[in-house]
C-alpha cells in the first residue's frame, strides 16, 4: 500500500487555514502524525478517510485518486475518530458484528469468527454480552480500535487513540497496533503524545501550524537534535534564569538543587553536560526552531 499526498491545503469555510502545501508519501507500516493540538492532524485524517475535501491538492491510494474512487477507498479503510462514541443500544459483540457487516463481511459464520477473534485480541471477549454503552472508558476505546480493525482494512486511521487511557491501557493499545502493522497495511496514528510514536512508528511527520515540517524516521529526527540537548545542574537561584533562557524539557530535584534538561546550543555559563536526545527532546527542539514562543511561557 502507498498513500501519496501532493500539494494539499485545507481552508475551512470560515477562513481558517488548517493545512498548507502538505507533500507526504506514506508506505506500509505504522506512520505517526505528531503535533500539538490545533496543528492540523484531524483535518488531514478526515481528508484521508474521505469525510472532508481538501481545498487544493490530491491524494492517491495505490495510484487511485481519493476523490474519484471514494467508494473503493472507503472499503479499504478503518477509522477511529478522536470522539468515538457508541450511540446504538447494542451488545458489544452485536456492535462489532454490525460494523463488520457494513464493511462487507456478508457470510455470517465468517463474520462471527472475525468478531470473536477481534474481541479476543482487544481483550473484550469476556464482556461481549455487555451493552456497548455500558463499557468503561478504556474498554470503549478498545471497542473503537476493534471497529476500526475489523474486516481486514488496508488502511487504518486512528486519531489520538491513547488520550484518556491509563498507562496500562496505553501500552496494550500500542502493542495491538504494532502487531497489526506487521501486515501489509498502513496504520496512521495521530497523537500529541511523543511516547505513542517512539514506541511504535517506523515513519513520522511533524505537523505544526498546518505544515509537515519533518518527514522521516523517529531516529532521524532524534539525530537532528544531537548536540542541542543539555543537562544543567542548577541551584534555586539559577533556575529562573535557565527557564527564561532555554526551553526546559524537565526539572528533576537533585541533591543540591536541580537537574534541568534543556534545549540549548551551548549553555556553558552553567554547570552542564551534553545529553543524548530522545524523541521528546527532538520534538521540542524542532518546534522551538519553528516557533521560539512555543515552549516559553
Ligand atoms: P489537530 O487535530 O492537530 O488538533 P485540527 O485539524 O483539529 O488540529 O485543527 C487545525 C486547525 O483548523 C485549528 O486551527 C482549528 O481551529 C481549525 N479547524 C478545525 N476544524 C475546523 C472547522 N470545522 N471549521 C473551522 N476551523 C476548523
Amino acid at each position: 500500500m502507498e498513500i501519496k499526498i501532493r500539494n494539499m491545503s485545507k481552508i475551512y469555510p470560515n477562513g481558517n487555514r488548517a493545512l498548507s502545501d502538505i507533500d507526504l508519501t506514506i508506505p506500509n507500516g505504522m506512520f505517526g502524525l505528531l503535533g500539538p493540538n490545533g496543528a492540523g492532524k484531524t483535518t488531514l485524517m478526515r481528508i484521508l478517510v474521505t469525510l472532508l475535501k481538501p481545498t487544493t491538492g490530491e491524494v492517491t491510494v495505490n495510484g487511485l485518486d481519493l476523490q474519484k474512487n471514494r467508494k473503493e477507498i472507503r472499503a479499504m479503510l478503518g477509522y477511529l475518530p478522536q470522539d468515538f462514541t457508541v450511540f446504538t443500544k447494542l451488545k458489544t459483540w452485536e456492535f462489532l458484528d454490525y460494523i463488520a457487516s457494513l464493511g462487507g463481511l456478508k457470510n455470517s459464520k465468517r463474520r462471527a469468527d472475525a468478531v470473536d477473534q477481534m474481541l479476543e485480541s482487544v481483550g473484550l471477549f469476556d464482556v461481549r454480552d455487555r451493552m456497548a454503552q455500558k463499557l468503561s472508558g478504556g474498554m470503549k476505546r478498545r471497542l473503537g480500535i476493534a471497529q476500526a480493525l475489523i474486516g481486514d482494512p488496508k488502511i487504518v486511521v486512528v486519531d489520538e487513540p491513547t488520550t484518556g487511557l491509563d498507562p496500562e491501557e496505553r501500552l496494550r493499545f500500542r502493542n495491538l497496533l504494532s502487531e497489526m502493522s506487521r501486515k501489509e497495511i498502513i496504520i496512521i496514528l495521530s497523537t500529541h503524545i511523543v511516547g505513542d510514536i517512539s514506541s511504535s512508528c517506523h515513519n513520522m511527520a511533524l505537523i505544526y501550524k498546518g505544515r509537515a515540517d519533518f518527514i522521516g524516521s523517529p531516529q532521524e529526527i532524534i539525530e537532528r537534535a544531537q548536540g542541542h540537548v543539555w543537562e544543567i545542574t542548577a541551584d534555586d537561584s539559577q533556575l529562573q534564569r535557565i527557564k527564561e533562557r532555554f526551553p526546559v524539557i524537565s526539572t528533576i530535584p537533585a541533591e543540591f538543587g536541580y537537574e534541568v534538561r534543556v534545549i540549548a546550543d551551548n549553555p556553558q555559563d552553567f554547570r552542564c553536560e551534553q545529553a543524548e536526545p530522545n524523541l521528546e527532546d527532538a520534538y521540542v527542539y524542532h518546534i522551538e526552531k519553528l516557533d521560539p514562543e512555543f515552549v516559553h511561557d
